[in-house]
């Protein structure tokens, strides 16, 4: 059997909003539910279509996946495929919302039945701001990470150690209380989680005192984390197994640590390539000379030709950041910066104004190129327009 599109089953737009999709899937979910529709057989699978629809379409990345590859993309077969990443709530239905509707999606997707099966445990998401050269070179960190644990004291059970949890008095362990109601549309059963046990199907009459019945607690965990050389702001680290514990024999959840790289005061990263300015004054810029300059990894000589204009850029090639998974670093880029000085002596003035007479020539040759150009600009510009 081919399935259908989903957007089809909902009867709505690809493009349609999600609250548009919300309400489309309330009303066909009145329409098929199988309370309504004992009679006609086929209702059931509806029902299931639909909800299956909703599913996907109500979860944005679902509905994303599905939109680019299609029912390969979400997976073929309807319904969970058993916990999942499931984040706060587990699978992305909105119980409160739809009352009575609500345990029906257990009966169809085994929610009742996932309720007892393993869950994975939820991810965690630490944000780790490490400094300039950190990131460049690599670091190693210790970090707290609150999480919850599996209560030492009970097991995970909830009850206090020599005892144990009963089976829920009011809804008999289904974790289910039933409400039958007649409409004209016929008899309604309606299924609400149990007021008593919150749909557990237990209750715990001596409850642990370390952790008051939830069988969980929360702790700080120190967590070691290697950052590799060449991280940059925005990547993630993936610590497999420590994000949340599982229940009940499930998987633990991944933790993932977000870089945030604090700004350096000399130096500024493009990529791979850091980027620094250098002062230098207008004797050594005409003279040229040796001067010193910060790298990453300290200061070193760079040789800076007479007659270097102010903003040129010299390249000290692999000095820049080791590229992630090995292949070489980036480049340095010195840009200096001629220095007009300002505090004169006197004599300095004197000084200077004996150099500018001296230099009067080639000063004027500069102006002549100078507005030599900017004539020949204008003169381009008045010919495009005229
Ligand atoms: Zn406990
Ligand atoms: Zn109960």
């Amino acid at each position: 059997m081919s399935k259908r599109d989903y957007y089809e089953v909902l009867g709505v737009e690809r493009g349609a909003s999600a609250e548009d999709i919300k309400k489309a899937y309330r009303k066909l979910a009145r329409r098929y539910h199988p309370d309504v529709n004992k009679d006609d057989p086929r209702a059931a699978d509806k029902f299931k279509e639909i909800n299956e629809a909703y599913e996907v379409l109500s979860d944005s990345d679902k509905r994303r996946q599905y939109d680019q590859f299609g029912h390969a993309g979400v997976g073929q077969g309807p319904g969970f495929q058993g916990g999942g990443p499931g984040g706060a709530g587990g699978p992305g239905f909105d119980f409160g919302d739809f009352g009575g509707f609500g345990d029906l999606f257990d009966m169809f997707f085994g929610g009742g039945r996932q309720r007892s099966g393993p869950q994975r445990g939820a991810d965690l998401e630490y944000d780790l701001s490490v400094d300039f050269r950190e990131a460049a070179f690599g670091t190693e960190k210790e970090i707290r990470i609150p999480r919850t644990e599996t209560c030492d004291r009970c097991g995970g059970t909830g009850a206090r150690p020599g005892t144990r949890p009963e089976r829920c008095p009011v809804c008999g362990g289904t974790g289910q209380q039933e409400t039958v109601m007649n409409t004209p549309l016929g008899r309604m059963v309606t299924r609400r989680m149990c007021s008593r046990c919150h749909g557990d199907g237990r209750y715990i009459p001596d409850p642990c005192p370390k952790c008051q019945g939830r069988g969980q607690v929360r702790m700080a965990r120190t967590v070691s984390v290697k950052v590799p050389a060449g991280v940059d702001t925005g990547n993630r680290i993936r610590l497999a197994g420590h994000g949340e514990p599982g229940s009940r024999g499930g998987p633990p959840g991944d933790l993932f640590i977000v870089v945030h790289v604090r700004p350096d005061p000399v130096f500024e990263r493009d990529g791979f390539d850091v980027h620094c300015r250098v002062p230098i004054t207008f004797v050594q810029a005409a003279l040229g000379d040796e001067i010193e300059v910060p790298t990453l990894e300290g200061r070193m000589q760079l040789r800076v030709p007479p007659g270097t204009q102010t903003g040129t850029s010299f390249r000290l090639k692999g000095k820049g950041i080791p590229r992630l998974r090995g292949g070489g670093r980036g480049d340095q880029h010195v840009q200096v910066v001629v220095m007009t000085p300002t505090r004169l002596s006197e004599r300095a003035k004197q000084l200077l104004r004996d150099l500018g007479d001296e230099l009067g020539e080639e000063t004027h040759e500069q102006n002549q190129t100078f507005f030599e150009r900017m004539k020949n600009a204008f003169t381009r510009d008045g010919g495009r327009n005229g």
